[in-house]
């Protein structure tokens, strides 16, 4: 299929409550990557209260607790839909917060604990340390294998089951600064720390989310041309391994 005749939709979630350091950039890069090849992007924002129906990519930032507190009531709601969505192949992209929020729970300090809706199989305790920094970590998927962005949690994640590491870190902390690994993914949803934003900084990863979403709704894969990222990898490669 031609690019031209191709078309993706995306819904970014509760955009009003879980947006912290400029994570709008993932909807904006995923948007323009797909509007450069002339791919139609059929865009919806997700409120609280509002029915979701179908789309081929749902995105949520991240947020400090309290954001959390409330997104988390809602998001539980639409659990199930989320399921069947997961095992259709739709793509799913949390950073931080919203990552915390794809797993069973996040509990945070001397406070309730949050329910996520299990889209991972992980789980997430407020540690006593704050991360806060730059990234690098490692993917086995991706050409180049680096992924680089900017860490801000007190949360510590932990992978269980047949949910994986997005990737290893050489960098920074990543889910817990202990086990080495950092983000997580379980069929094609995908959960990381990495702020900054993420994705502009990651063009490959990008790429790689919009062929799984076009494969989910077309029912191939469709291997898209390149884009001039010239740009897009010289701020990459100046993160790489950039200390704290
Ligand atoms: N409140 C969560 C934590 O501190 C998530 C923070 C975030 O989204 N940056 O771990």
């Amino acid at each position: 299929m031609e690019e031209r005749d191709l078309k993706i939709s995306i819904a970014h979630l509760y955009p009003e409550l879980l947006n912290l350091y400029g994570d709008i950039g993932n909807i904006i890069t995923l948007k323009k990557r797909c509007e450069w090849r002339g791919i139609e992007v059929e865009f919806t924002e997700i409120h609280s209260g509002d029915d979701i129906k179908e789309h081929d990519i749902y995105f949520i930032g991240g947020g400090q607790d309290k954001q959390q507190e409330e997104v988390a009531e809602e998001l539980f709601t639409h659990k199930w839909f989320f399921h069947g969505q997961r095992d259709k192949g739709a793509v799913f992209l949390g950073i931080c917060g919203g990552y915390q929020l794809f797993g069973h729970y996040y509990q945070p300090h001397d406070k309730e604990k949050l329910k996520g809706i299990s889209l991972l199989d992980a789980y997430t305790v407020a540690g006593d340390t704050r991360f806060i920094g730059n990234v690098t970590a490692k993917t086995d998927f991706l050409t180049p294998d680096t992924l680089v962005g900017f860490e801000n949690h007190s949360g510590l994640t932990y992978l269980q089951g047949d949910t994986q590491p997005l990737a290893t870190v050489t960098t920074g902390n990543g889910n817990n600064g202990e086990d080495k690994t950092e983000g997580a993914r379980y069929k094609n949803v995908f959960g990381t720390y990495l702020h900054g934003s993420f994705l502009p900084k990651n063009p490959q990863f990008t790429d790689y989310l919009i062929e799984l979403a076009l494969e989910k709704r077309y029912g191939e894969r469709i291997e898209l041309k390149l884009l001039d990222d010239t740009i897009e990898m010289a701020t990459h490669n100046s993160l790489i391994n950039k200390p704290y």
